[in-house]
């Protein structure tokens, strides 16, 4: 058994189990061991009943005093039990699990496991998980590896399956020297993808998430490197000249460009009419204007008789930015033939823009990463921007010039890069920074609050949308089989309506939804047919309707500050007073204060560096969401230390053996031309 080996194969893998893993893109053993846990489940010992902590995730071991009592309400079964211990008393709940009646025996000493609650004095737990000390000590003392799964695919079942792939699959021998493990202090890969699975301990999980980390920026590096394109200054093909339109324009819209736009357009404008091809990366705060940038750029780029492409990271984006150019060509008859391209249209629909572009017809392109793949054929492609991107990939670029193409490069993003980092991700490139917010904006008055306040909420939200405003609420991820305890999008829009005046549209959002749906939704709330958009957080990057002035995000602690802050940047786009409220289910000291961060302060530089503070190096997998850089393992800031050492690697390498033809460079380039080949640079939400 080896990486390739279908996952069928595995004990206990049989064609159910297949089709649910096929269902998180897992069919070989390799791709199973790549499904790494996004976090850890540590039993710790339990503890007396006075010692439980009100607002903690806790285990107790305690008798059960009494008959478990069950009542029904409507259809749900409502069963309560009763513990003690030598320090005191708690009441645990359980809904729709009438069988616990059987399983939980008076007298009997069980442990229980779940979030300690209070009413007046009494301790209370919902929905504990419960175990037979036994069992539970088993369990103790380890990291329990949890996975991200999918309806019917327990974590029990990964995790076997994972266990037995570590034990049968024969690994290739390591793909670096031993001599450069040692260098580097990495474990080798075999010990790490172990460690990584089931770590013995947090030095060990630190040790196995060094070494992927580091093979994730080595192979990056080491494309990106050989790419002359990332580390040269090159020719332009395409060599621009000022025309009136783009003043027209600028003469035109409503508003002035604000000190800082206007410095960056003449950057863009200089880089664009200079003997070399430019490579850009334009840093702005949510809100600082940069899709104007981005369209001025474009616009000078159509006036010159080229072609121009527009690059979004989700088709809700995309679909919006094509409705406003389309809204500006009609307004101020710009010289824009904008044409979309997207996943989800139909074939025939493709065709025509594929045939539009290719033949000249359409200058300028929108779309989502469809727009740079094989089937599109451009006709005179001078400009590439690509908005709310992190990584503008390597492989991307390398597929522009295989199309024997060089065009100007230009990326936008709001996430704050360090200017020594950014050089190292981005290659040799400029960067402009749009540090001025425009003038007509009203701080976000915002709050941070526990869930006693959801009522008040309910009702600002109903006082606003009777003044004609929008409202965003952001609830987390729909993922199936677990998170029940989390607010999912279809329940929570059905609570809404119910506490909401009958008169507001209501409406709700999330990624499982078929693009076309999400784009239709987006389009409605954009025209104003929608009130309240109860959304996950497909909506965080680059929409824009000025008219919303509240988002409510719920579970606000289980996201990053740098998301919750591109959250918070879908309001405060117009120039009516907006607001944010911040719910909290845990009223964890740490929780409330990481939160309150936000409350401080506006400025997304600011959140970054302190969230940079607050997050120790090495966090767990898919604990942080912020969505900067989308390397799996590695974090640009928090390993921005063994970033550099993979640069130094990699640059040696170079030196030595540039075409990795030496034997004992084999593997190594057969592992690279894997991942260059397997590494999604696009990540769509
Ligand atoms: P972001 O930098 O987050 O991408 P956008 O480009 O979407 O921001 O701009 C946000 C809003 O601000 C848009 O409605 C845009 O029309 C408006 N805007 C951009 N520049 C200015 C300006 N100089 N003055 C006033 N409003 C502006
Ligand atoms: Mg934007």
């Amino acid at each position: 058994m080896d990486r390739n080996t279908p996952v069928v194969q595995l004990k206990g893998v049989g064609e159910k189990t297949q089709k649910l893993f096929e269902k998180l893109e897992i069919w070989t053993v390799g791709e199973l061991l790549a499904h790494y846990p996004k976090d850890y489940e540590v039993f710790e010992e339990p503890v007396k009943i006075s010692r439980a902590i009100p607002g903690e995730l806790c285990a107790v071991c305690a008798a059960v005093t009494g008959i478990p009592n069950e009542k029904k309400v409507r259809n749900l079964s409502i069963l309560n039990v009763d513990l003690s211990d030598d320090t005191g008393s708690m009441q645990l709940t359980f809904y729709n699990m009438s069988f616990l009646k059987k399983v939980l025996k008076k007298g009997g000493f069980y442990v229980f496991r779940g979030v300690v609650q209070t009413r007046g004095a009494r301790r209370l737990m919902e929905q504990p998980r419960y175990f037979t000390p036994e069992d539970y000590y088993k369990k103790t003392g380890y990291l329990i590896p949890r996975y991200s799964l999918t309806k019917g695919l327990t974590n029990q079942a990964v995790q076997k399956a994972v266990r037995q792939a570590l034990d049968s699959c024969s690994f290739e021998n390591e793909c670096y020297e031993e001599s450069f493990l040692a260098r580097y202090e990495l474990l080798p890969e075999k010990a790490a993808l172990e460690a990584v699975h089931f770590p013995a301990d947090d030095a060990a999980f630190q040790a196995a998430r060094r070494r992927l980390a580091f093979d994730e920026f080595f192979s990056f590096l080491f494309l990106m490197k050989r790419n002359k394109a990332f580390s040269e200054k090159l020719p332009s093909h395409y060599q621009m000249m000022e025309t009136a339109d783009t003043v027209r324009f600028l003469e035109q819209l409503p508003f002035p460009l604000t000190g800082a736009q206007k410095k960056v357009w003449n950057e863009i404008r200089e880089d664009l009419g200079s003997p070399y091809c430019m490579n850009r990366l334009i840093q702005g705060d949510v809100g600082s204007g940069k899709t104007i940038l981005a369209l001025l750029a474009l616009l000078m780029t159509a006036a010159n008789g080229y072609q121009g492409a527009l690059m979004a990271p989700t088709e809700v984006l995309a679909a919006q930015h094509y409705e406003t150019v389309s809204e500006y060509v009609k307004k101020y008859g710009l010289v824009f033939r904008p044409v979309l391209l997207v996943g989800s249209m139909k074939a025939a629909e493709k065709r025509e823009a594929y045939a539009r572009i290719a033949s000249g017809e359409a200058n300028l392109v929108i779309g989502t990463h469809a727009l740079i793949q094989d089937k599109v054929e451009y006709h005179s492609l001078a400009l590439v921007v690509t908005d709310e991107q992190h990584r503008f990939g390597v492989r991307q670029r390398e597929k522009l010039a295989g199309k024997g193409i060089q065009p100007h490069i230009c990326v936008m993003s709001a996430t704050p890069i360090p200017r020594t980092l950014a050089i190292i991700l981005y290659g040799d490139l400029h960067i402009s920074v749009v540090d001025e917010l425009p003038a007509d904006r009203l701080p976000i008055k915002n709050c941070v609050v526990n869930t006693s306040y959801r009522p008040s909420a309910y009702r600002f939200i109903a006082a606003e949308a009777s003044k004609g405003r929008q409202i965003y609420v952001i609830c987390p991820q729909v993922e199936e089989g677990e998170l029940e305890e989390l607010e999912n999008v279809v329940d929570y829009t059905e609570k809404l309506r119910s506490s909401l005046p009958p008169e507001l549209r209501i409406a709700y959002l999330h990624g499982k939804m078929r693009a076309a749906d999400k784009n239709r939704i987006m389009e409605e709330f954009a025209a104003h047919a929608i009130d309240v958009l109860v959304s996950t957080t497909v909506i965080e990057v680059g929409i824009n309707v000025p008219n919303a002035t509240v988002m409510m995000v719920e579970n606000a602690e289980r996201f990053g500050l740098a998301q919750l802050h591109q959250l918070r940047g879908r309001v405060g786009r117009g120039n009516h007073q907006s607001y944010c409220i911040f719910v909290s289910t845990q009223e964890k000291k740490e929780t409330m204060e990481r939160l309150q961060i936000l409350n401080k302060s506006n400025d997304g530089f600011f959140i970054a560096s302190q969230d940079l503070k607050l997050r120790g190096p090495g966090e767990l997998m898919g604990v942080r969401q912020s969505g900067a850089f989308s390397f799996r393992t590695g974090d640009i800031y928090t390993d921005a230390g063994l970033l550099g050492q993979a640069l130094e690697a990699v640059e040696e390498l170079l030196k030595e053996d540039p075409g990795l033809e030496k034997p004992k460079h084999a593997l190594l380039r057969k592992r690279l031309s894997d991942s260059a080949s397997n590494s999604v640079d696009f990540r769509t939400i």
